[in-house]
């Protein structure tokens, strides 16, 4: 036990895994090229050259102009290009003026293009409730995330949006507050539909015989693989019909024209398709589809625009939904209050803990005495609380000591900074590449990071509980812990998952 107390400063790290952003998979045949293009645009993505990254995913876009997922890349890197709390940005360079409205805009053309060829698609729902959220649109914003809730139900950055939604609604009642642009109906159409709108405009090309069979299929193909039709058995004997029978395409013209419900005619389609009178697997006509696309992304422009002009003649306020936004400004400002870092290399400030003997239990009790350092006001996640978590954690451990006793560990939360032995601190700033935090053996200051780059390129807040793991982690090695090489121990010296509160990517 004595020989643990050290009192040499040594700087412990915590590493983190750079995020693998999302791969998606093309509709088209040659994953290759795609693959090889994806991978060419996440390394500009990632260090927040948005500008690069979007050319590529334009490349892309042109050899598979129906890949959602490179839609919604285009539309995050556009979303971020609005940000000044980027990697691109920070903290130098003569960056041409931004538009923020602009690039909101642009993002969410991009998102929509998304929903219109995955309507299931979280990331899209959530870019596009987060837009809304940007122009001010709060109940607008509400409905994105509501729907995405009800695909995903566990998912947490809808969940972090729509509380974030939900404080805003408490802090300036919102109903006064919110003056919204009027909505288009088409758009509330968009919101109840799960059938992609192309599906549909196959099945009306097609019955009038604009599109082959086979392009028709892929539409089918796309409700199956997304299960929005499900196949019970697909029947394996050979097709009976070498032509789909008439009366489908008649179901096609009733449907694409609204004349039967998507219910009707998708069991009609499922029942082709377990019967073996139509097969799925082709690609889809894109070229018709991607005009259609554009088509449809202008009218859902002409309401943006008016988003726009009502901001401007309304002179409309409009408080953003990701707080991350606003908490790095605020650590920007009076950076030396919640950055300790001056005190790093001075123990000799801080006086030693208290380790006395017990004399009912004859164990070792060692008493720190911690304070906790301020933290910028109106703070979206609170921290503080979850330190009692960490506390505890540690609070519950029986040591061993050479002298053949055990010892447990007390945690007191001091106000007065000289009777401390720990200074816990929340920050923002560069501890390093990839570090998330750092403590001092024995004592001194403890600082943990509440957010950082690693998710987009944006500064985007950590999860509650990736910041109680990196506290309990980095209070571990104020006990005097080193670190451990068994991954599932809190001593190791790496963290698994980062969650981050507000990131799309996450
Ligand atoms: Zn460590």
């Amino acid at each position: 036990m004595r020989s643990m107390i050290e009192n040499s400063i040594k700087l412990f790290m915590i590493f983190f895994l750079t995020t693998v952003l999302l791969a998606g998979s093309a509709l088209a045949q040659d994953t290759d090229d795609r693959t090889k293009l994806f991978a060419e645009a996440q390394e500009p993505f990632l260090k927040g050259e948005y500008e690069k990254a979007i050319k590529i995913f334009d490349e892309i876009l042109e050899i598979y102009p129906t890949d959602s997922k490179i839609f919604e890349m285009k539309g995050l890197a556009l979303s971020n290009l609005r940000l000044e709390s980027t990697l691109a940005m920070q903290p130098q360079q003569n960056v041409s003026p931004r538009d923020p409205s602009n690039f909101n805009k642009l993002s969410m053309l991009e998102f929509y293009k998304a929903l219109e060829i995955n309507p299931n698609s979280v990331l899209a729902l959530n870019g596009m409730g987060l837009g809304f959220g940007n122009f001010g649109e709060y109940s607008e914003a509400e409905q994105y995330f509501k729907k995405a809730l009800k695909i995903d139900p566990d998912n947490e950055i809808t969940q972090n949006y729509l509380y974030s939604l939900e404080k805003l609604r408490e802090k300036y009642s919102l109903n006064i507050f919110e003056n919204p642009t009027n909505k288009p109906d088409f758009l509330q159409k968009i919101e109840e539909r799960t059938i992609p709108y192309w599906v549909k405009n196959n099945a009306g090309w097609w019955a009038e015989d604009k599109i082959s069979d086979d392009d028709f299929i892929a539409g089918i193909e796309y409700l199956i693989k997304n299960k929005i039709i499900s196949i019970s058995s697909q029947n394996n004997k050979e097709n009976s019909f070498d032509v789909i029978p008439s009366w489908v395409k008649n179901n096609a013209e009733w449907w694409s024209a609204g004349q039967i419900s998507d219910d009707d005619f998708l069991s009609g389609i499922k029942y082709l398709i377990e019967n073996s009178v139509i097969k799925v697997n082709v690609p889809t006509n894109s070229e018709l589809v991607q005009k259609e696309l554009e088509r449809k992304a202008w009218n859902f422009e002409q309401y943006l625009k008016d988003i726009q002009n009502d901001i401007k003649n309304q002179n409309r306020y409009v408080e953003n939904i990701n707080p991350s936004e606003y908490v790095i400004v605020k650590y920007w400002k009076d950076y030396h209050k919640w950055n300790l870092e001056q005190y790093l290399n001075k123990p000799e400030i801080f006086p030693d803990r208290n380790v006395w003997i017990d004399p009912e239990t004859d164990r070792y009790v060692i008493e720190y005495k911690v304070y906790i350092n301020d933290q910028p006001h109106g703070m979206p996640i609170d921290h503080v609380s979850t330190l009692e978590n960490s506390f505890n954690f540690w609070e519950k451990y029986e040591f061993n000591t050479t002298d053949g006793k055990k010892a447990g560990v007390n945690f007191d939360i001091t106000g007065t900074k000289g009777d401390a032995n720990v200074w816990v601190t929340w920050v923002v700033r560069n501890l390093g590449e990839d570090v998330l935090g750092h403590a001092t053996i024995g004592k001194g200051v403890v600082e943990v990071v509440i957010g950082s780059y690693g998710c987009d390129g944006s500064f985007q807040l950590f999860g509650v509980d990736t910041v109680e793991q990196i506290m309990t982690h980095e209070l571990g090695h104020s006990i005097s812990l080193g670190h451990s090489t068994n991954p599932e121990s809190m001593m190791y010296p790496s963290i698994s998952n980062t969650d981050y509160a507000y990131c799309l990517l996450n």
